[in-house]
């Protein structure tokens, strides 16, 4: 499903648009002209769902990285799966590329996940190589496309944005913020209230236009309204409402 010129819808889960396995994330094709990545690889479950809206985007041919937001199973379960059937490379945030390639269950907060009914019982997390790790100010090159990295941690530890300044200003959020200024705070032991405050308040004056978050509601075109909501609220020493 194309969004914008550059960038495609091809997996989402019962959070989204379920054009894929109910428990993926947002997964993002974003066409940089000579080249093109993913953001993010949904849960492992039916990857291969996943791979048919990518082969429908005529745009295989050229994906050679896929980049993720952060190391929840939601987001990254599916990255081994894709790196081998797509030969690209994975790039993700630093601190959360050893606990992608052990599939940690306990350190991504998983065993908490599933104990919570979050995910089934006998899910379980595929690891994958991390050909890169990235850290803030890194820039990631994608064909014509240049994604700054923003280090965004609260949500829970190694979360990092993509910011890409193109035709339109895009914002890969991960799971940072969302649609009306939400968020998606958790009682698990690496999220925490300050430093997501922190995180959002980088974003100030972005003049984001797709807020390419990773579940729910996709704003297109004024992104930047439901960021500084969200800011609002942790400046007035409150909690943004919650997205789930
Ligand atoms: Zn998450």
């Amino acid at each position: 499903m194309q969004l914008t010129r550059q960038v495609h819808l091809v997996g989402s889960g019962r959070l989204g648009l379920e054009l894929s396995n109910d428990f993926d994330c947002h997964v993002f094709l974003l066409d940089g002209g000579s080249e093109a990545a993913l953001i993010d690889a949904g849960v492992g479950l039916e990857t291969e769902k996943i791979l048919e809206n990518i082969r429908a985007t005529g745009l295989a041919h050229k994906l050679t990285k896929i980049i993720l937001t952060h190391a929840h199973s939601d987001h990254m379960g599916g990255a081994g799966e894709l790196r081998a059937a797509l030969d690209a490379q994975v790039i993700a945030p630093a601190e959360a590329a050893d606990w992608i390639r052990a599939a940690d269950e306990k350190a991504v907060s998983l065993e908490l996940a599933k104990r919570a009914g979050y995910y089934p019982e006998d899910y379980r997390l595929q690891g994958s190589a991390v050909d890169v790790e990235v850290r803030e100010g890194d820039v990631i090159r994608v064909g014509e496309l240049e994604l700054g990295v923003i280090e965004t941690p609260g949500h829970c530890r190694g979360h990092c944005s993509y910011l890409a300044r193109g035709e339109r200003t895009l914002l890969f959020g991960g799971d940072l913020v969302f649609f009306n200024g939400a968020v998606i705070l958790q009682n698990i032991p690496d999220c925490s209230i300050q430093d997501y405050a922190a995180s959002v308040d980088k974003l100030e004056g972005m003049d984001v236009n797709a807020l390419l978050c990773g579940h729910m509601t996709l704003p297109l075109r004024n992104g930047q309204r439901h960021i500084d909501l969200a800011i609002q609220a942790f400046r007035g020493l409150m909690v943004p409402k919650n997205l789930l």
